[in-house]
C-alpha cells in the first residue's frame, strides 16, 4: 500500500523511516511495523510510560499492541526498571550460569505443572525450533504436523502457512525455504481433529509432533473449540507423538499459567516469550524431564546459545513474572472486557458486521457476521474496512496492532484515562469503517516489494503473511 494516501502527519517518523529504508530491508527489523497492511507511516517510538507511547514527533498514544504482548505491566514499569538497573550495574552478560537463570526457571516450572524442566534461549523462533529438533530427537521421527494460521516464529519448517506477518503482507511461502526444509510440514486446517487423524492414519509412526498455538493470536484471536487441544494430544499420545504447545503468545499473559491454566490440556512440550522476557529477549522451551534430557549437555540433541540465560533479560523476566498475581491478571481481563464492549458498541451502532473473538484478555475484531475457527475463515473478513479504522484511532492517539490478523494486547496499566481515550476515539473509526468501500480486484503487481515467488518445491506451504 503507497504511504502517500494518508494523511502525512508524522514527518519525523518519515524522515527516521526514510533514513532507516537506505540501511535496512523495507526500513523495519521486523516486517509487519512498516505498516504495508495500511498504508502510512509506521510510528517510529521513543518512549513509553504505562498504557502510552510517545512517537518521534512528540504524540502521545494509548497503546494497543503493548510490543506485541511483553508489556503486560504497561511501559517502565518502576519495579521492572529497578531490576534491570540493579542487573545492568553488576555487568550486562558473562557466558556462565548465573543465579538469575535458575530463579527464572523456578518460577516458570512452579508456574507451569506440565514443564518439569526449562531451557532458556532468547527469541520465540529459537524456542519453537529448538522444541523441533527435541522431538525429532526424541521420536527418532521427521515429520511435524502445524496448522495453518498459527505462528510459530520464522523457522524454515514452520513457515508454511504462517499468520502473523505472513498473514499480514499476504506472502505467499517464503522463497529461501526449501522442499527439503519444508517436506517433512504437514500443514492442516486449524481445529479440525478429522484431519489430524487422516494425517497420523495416512503417516502412521513417521510424525514426530504437533505444533500448535495454544490458543492462536496470529490469524487473529481464533480460540480452540472444546476439546481440540485434549484431541490432539489424544491423538499424539496414542501414535507415540509428541504434543507441543506452543505458548509464547499465551504463557504468562492469558492466565498466571497461560493457556494451560484455562484448559489444563499438558503437553509434553511447551515454548514460551514475550511476558517471560519482562521486554527483554528471553524465551524458553520446556516440558517433560525424559524429553528435556535428551538435551546437550544431558543428552545428544544440541542446542545452546551465547546470550541463553542473560543476566538483564532474566531479571526483567522475573521482576515481571512476581507482580504477576491473581489481582494483576483480574485487572487484565476486566479492561479487555470493557475495550472489547466499547468496539463491539461503536461497530454495532454503524452497523458494521464484526466478530470481538477473545482467548481470555487477548481479542481481535474480525470484520465479518461469521465466527471464525480458522485461517479460511479469518481471510474471509473484510478487511479494507480494518484500514481506515486504524487511521482513524491512530489519528485520535489510539495505537491498534497495524494489521487485521494480530491480536490486540493491554496491560494493568491500562487506566479509566487511557480507556476514556479508547471510547472517544472509537466512533469516528467506526464510521469510517462503515464508510470504506472494497477494492476493485486488481491484476497481481508484478513487482511487488515484499518476498513475491512461491517456493516451487516446498509442498504444503500456502500463504502465510509477516510476523511482528
Ligand atoms: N510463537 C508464537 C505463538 C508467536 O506469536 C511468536 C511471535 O509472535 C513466535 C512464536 C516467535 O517469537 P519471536 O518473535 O520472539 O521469535
Amino acid at each position: 500500500m503507497d504511504s502517500v494516501s494518508f494523511p502525512y502527519d508524522a514527518p519525523v517518523s518519515q524522515t527516521l523511516f526514510d533514513r532507516a529504508a537506505l540501511v535496512t530491508p523495507g526500513g523495519v527489523n521486523s516486517p509487519v511495523r512498516a505498516f504495508r497492511a495500511v498504508g502510512g507511516t509506521p510510528r517510529f517510538m521513543v518512549s513509553g510510560n504505562g498504557p502510552y507511547l510517545i512517537d518521534a514527533d512528540g504524540r502521545e498514544y494509548v497503546d494497543l499492541v503493548c510490543s506485541w504482548g511483553p508489556m503486560i505491566l504497561g511501559h517502565s514499569r518502576p519495579e521492572v526498571i529497578e531490576a534491570v538497573q540493579a542487573a545492568v550495574a553488576r555487568g550486562t552478560s558473562f557466558g556462565t550460569p548465573g543465579e538469575g537463570e535458575v530463579a527464572l526457571a523456578e518460577e516458570i516450572v512452579a508456574r507451569v505443572g506440565p514443564v518439569e524442566q526449562v531451557r532458556l534461549v532468547s527469541s520465540g523462533t529459537e524456542a519453537t525450533m529448538s522444541a523441533i529438533r527435541l522431538a525429532r530427537g526424541f521420536t527418532g521421527r521427521a515429520k511435524v504436523v502445524k496448522f495453518a494460521g498459527c505462528y510459530h516464529g520464522h523457522v524454515d519448517a514452520l513457515l508454511a502457512a504462517a499468520g502473523s506477518g505472513v498473514a499480514t503482507l499476504g506472502l505467499p511461502d517464503t522463497p529461501g525455504v526449501t522442499g527439503a526444509q519444508a517436506g517433512d510440514t504437514i500443514v492442516l486446517p486449524y481445529n479440525d481433529l478429522d484431519a489430524v487423524r487422516r494425517a497420523f492414519a495416512a503417516h502412521p509412526g513417521e510424525i514426530a509432533c504437533v505444533i500448535t498455538e495454544a490458543s492462536p493470536g496470529n490469524m487473529g484471536v481464533v480460540p480452540p473449540r472444546d476439546g481440540f487441544n485434549a484431541g490432539l494430544k489424544e491423538i499424539c499420545a496414542a501414535d507415540g507423538a509428541l504434543y507441543i504447545s506452543d505458548e509464547v503468545m499465551t504463557g504468562f499473559r492469558t492466565s498466571k499459567a497461560g493457556w494451560y491454566g484455562i484448559d489444563g490440556v499438558a503437553p509434553d512440550l511447551m515454548t514460551f516469550g514475550k511476558v517471560m522476557g519482562g521486554g527483554f529477549p528471553a524465551a524458553a522451551f520446556g516440558g517433560r524431564a525424559d524429553v528435556m534430557g535428551r538435551l546437550a549437555p544431558a543428552g545428544p540433541v544440541y542446542q545452546a546459545g551465547t546470550l541463553s540465560g542473560n543476566p538483564v533479560a532474566t531479571a526483567a523476566g522475573l521482576a515481571q513474572l512476581r507482580l504477576l498475581d491473581d489481582a494483576a491478571y483480574a485487572k487484565i481481563d476486566a479492561v479487555s472486557r470493557q475495550i472489547q464492549g466499547l468496539v463491539t458498541e461503536a461497530l454495532s451502532k454503524e452497523g458494521v458486521a464484526h466478530r470481538v473473538q477473545t482467548a481470555s484478555n487477548m481479542f481481535s475484531v474480525f470484520f465479518t457476521a461469521d465466527e471464525v475457527h480458522d485461517y479460511e475463515g479469518a481471510k474471509k473478513q473484510e478487511s479494507f474496512r480494518f484500514t481506515p479504522f486504524f487511521h482513524s484511532l491512530l489519528a485520535d492517539g489510539v495505537y491498534l496492532p497495524p494489521s487485521s490478523f494480530e491480536s490486540w494486547f493491554v496491560s494493568t496499566a491500562h487506566d479509566e484515562r487511557a480507556i476514556e481515550r479508547i471510547a472517544a476515539a472509537l466512533p469516528a473509526a467506526a464510521r469510517a469503517a462503515a464508510e470504506a468501500t472494497a477494492p476493485e480486484p486488481t491484476a497481481p503487481e508484478p513487482t511487488a516489494p515484499e518476498p513475491t515467488d512461491p517456493q516451487p518445491s516446498a509442498p504444503e506451504p500456502t500463504d502465510p503473511e509477516n510476523a511482528a
